[in-house]
Parts: structure tokens; C-alpha cells; sequence
């Protein structure tokens, strides 16, 4: 902290140290979060002697200086690196009464009491105390929700199946008909033979050989629906799998598997020449699947569960009595 006052900021105040050229590319980096930090630290003034007079913000959360400019300064005859306290006297304001600027800030600051003790910076509030956390939070922007948030980050999800969801929603997968558009591929004919153009809505499920991977899945949960594009399964999965309960537990999980398993069999066809056929996709899907639901250590025994247990050939040990709370399993 010394070093810090002596060489970055040659015992001026953190709120008036100057961005220059010489300034190394972290500390102006943290010289440039002043304009966020200010909205959240709170000083308290009550002694005077840890603040600086005209460049700290305890004048209701700003600065002399950024409120009424430098001139206060040299109207008021005090030094520029002068503390809080040369306007304190006996626990009262007493400023000088030689400019308009000055008589303001006294009638500003008639209103700041001057409790007993240190003064004191507070996060956020009084007795606000910083953490990294809430640093984070107050400092980074925070879009709303996404409606399809449910359906990607659920618990005991299988982390990069969730990840390849999340692309998928967000429409960042390289399909070819985004390539063929900007002449990196020659073609943008889906590679699973059905001679129509690769796109996200295709893939997910339109493709006949996808599809009838897809629909597959949608039995074993129980599901009696027919596949149909990304535009209709997104739809339906924020709509439908919103819950936690085992049944969108599971089609949550079969979803992303089967969207991290058909793109990695596309990948494989496209740039590998490496072919599976549907059974062999499905096996690899329904193994993570299952093996995910074996670390499961209760699942509410009812004729809903134990259909899909017995769809997935699932061991019906881990069936057990209990009341649907809404999330009808747990994991050891
Ligand atoms: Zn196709």
C-alpha cells in the first residue's frame, strides 16, 4: 500500500492521479475503473484525516473538484493535497467564506453530520464491507435471463453436453450454410445424405437421419411427439422442460446429449470421413445418459418414473417411495 502512494500515485489522491502514457497498462486499467467504483463506495466522514479535501467523494458521492472545478481551490487559499479535517473545528464545518462556490459547500456540508472516530469508506451502504463477489456484480453489466437459461444450466447436467446447448441456442455453430456464405466451404448440403442445405434448424432435428435419433430419445422419456426443427424443439423445450422433476430432468439431459453427440458425428463425417451409423449414435448417447442417472441416489417411485426407468433400462433399485416434491430425485 506504501509502495503504492509513493510510486503510482506520488501521494496524490487515487481519485485525482492523472491517466498518462507512462502509466503501465494494468494501473490504467485500474485508474479507468474509478468511473464505475465511484458509483459504489460510500465515505463517511468523521475525523478528516484520511480523506482528501478536494479529490475523495464524500460530498454525497462525488468530489469538490468534479463538483464546482478547480477554482474552489484557488478561491479558497487551502492546498491542493490538504485533508478533510482543515475544515473541521471542534466537530463542525467551518469553511472559508471567500467565494459563492465555497458558500455552497457550506451549506452542502451543514447537512453531513460528523460522527465521533476514523472516517470510513463503505461499500455499497453503510457498513457495506467489499467482496470480489459483489464487486463483480456491481461493476459488470447483467443481461436478463434467457428464457432457455432452465434448459441448459440444469442441475446434474453433463458439463460440455450443456456447453454444445448453449452454442446451439445461440446459434454459434459453424453449420455449412454459414461456411458456403462466405466462400469457405464449396458446399452447403448436410453431409448426412439428405440433400438439403446444412443449417442449425436442419440439424436439430429436420434431418431425417437426426430425427429419427431425436425421436428415439422422445420415447424413452415418455415424450409422444414428433421432431421436428430447432425452431420448434427450442420452443418446446423452454416451454416444456422448465422443471426438475425427473422426467424434464432426464429429456433435458437426452436434449444435450443428443445435440453434443450429433454435431461431434457431423464433425466426424465432415472432417474425419468417419461414419456411425443412428443405433451406434444412440448407444453412445443412452450410455452417458444412463450413466449419468446411475450417480442418482433416489428417484420418486411412481408409474411416470418407472416407465421411463423401464424405457432406459435403468436398475429399479434406485426407485424409492416417497412424495413429488417437484424435484423427484436426488444424487448422492
Ligand atoms: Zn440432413
Amino acid at each position: 500500500m506504501n509502495c503504492c502512494l509513493a510510486v503510482l500515485l506520488k501521494d496524490c489522491s487515487f481519485w485525482a492521479a492523472p491517466v498518462t502514457k507512462a502509466c503501465s497498462w494494468s494501473w490504467r486499467n485500474i485508474l479507468l475503473t474509478r468511473r464505475y467504483l465511484i458509483q459504489s463506495v460510500l465515505y463517511e466522514v468523521r475525523d478528516g484525516n484520511s480523506f482528501s479535501l478536494w479529490h475523495d467523494p464524500w460530498v454525497l458521492g462525488d468530489s469538490i473538484v468534479n463538483r464546482f472545478g478547480e477554482r474552489v481551490i484557488y478561491d479558497s487559499g487551502i492546498l491542493r493535497n490538504t485533508l478533510t479535517s482543515s475544515v473541521i473545528r471542534e466537530g463542525r464545518w467551518e469553511w472559508p467564506t471567500t467565494s459563492c462556490d465555497l458558500l455552497e459547500l457550506n451549506n452542502i456540508t451543514v447537512a453531513i453530520p460528523l460522527p465521533a472516530g476514523r472516517d470510513k469508506v463503505h461499500w455499497m451502504k453503510k457498513g457495506g464491507i467489499f467482496s470480489l463477489p459483489q464487486a463483480w456484480l456491481s461493476l459488470v453489466p447483467h443481461s436478463p435471463v434467457a428464457s432457455w437459461a432452465k434448459v441448459v444450466w440444469f442441475p446434474k447436467r453433463i458439463p460440455k453436453h450443456s456447453f454444445c446447448l448453449w452454442l446451439t441456442f445461440f446459434n454459434g455453430h459453424k453449420t455449412l450454410d454459414k461456411l458456403h456464405s462466405i466462400g469457405v466451404s464449396h458446399s452447403d448440403t448436410c453431409i448426412f445424405g439428405c440433400g438439403q442445405r446444412e443449417t442449425i434448424n436442419h440439424l436439430f432435428f429436420s434431418c431425417p437421419f437426426i430425427a429419427s435419433i431425436w425421436n428415439h430419445l422422445l420415447t424413452l422419456c415418455e415424450h409422444n411427439r414428433g421432431s421436428g426443427g430447432w425452431d420448434m424443439v427450442s420452443a418446446w423445450s423452454i416451454q416444456k422442460l422448465q422443471g426438475n422433476s425427473f422426467k424434464p430432468w432426464i429429456t433435458k439431459l437426452s436434449l444435450a446429449a443428443a445435440v453434443y453427440h450429433c454435431w461431434v458425428q457431423r464433425n466426424n463425417r465432415l472432417f474425419r470421413n468417419s461414419f456411425c451409423n443412428s443405433e451406434s449414435v444412440i448407444q453412445l448417447i443412452v450410455s452417458d445418459v444412463v450413466g449419468k442417472c446411475r450417480g442418482l441416489d433416489r428417484v420418486v417411485d411412481n408409474q411416470l418414473n418407472s416407465g421411463i426407468f423401464h424405457n432406459w433400462n435403468l436398475p429399479s433399485s434406485l426407485l424409492s417411495a416417497g412424495v413429488d416434491t417437484g424435484r423427484s430425485w436426488s444424487m448422492s
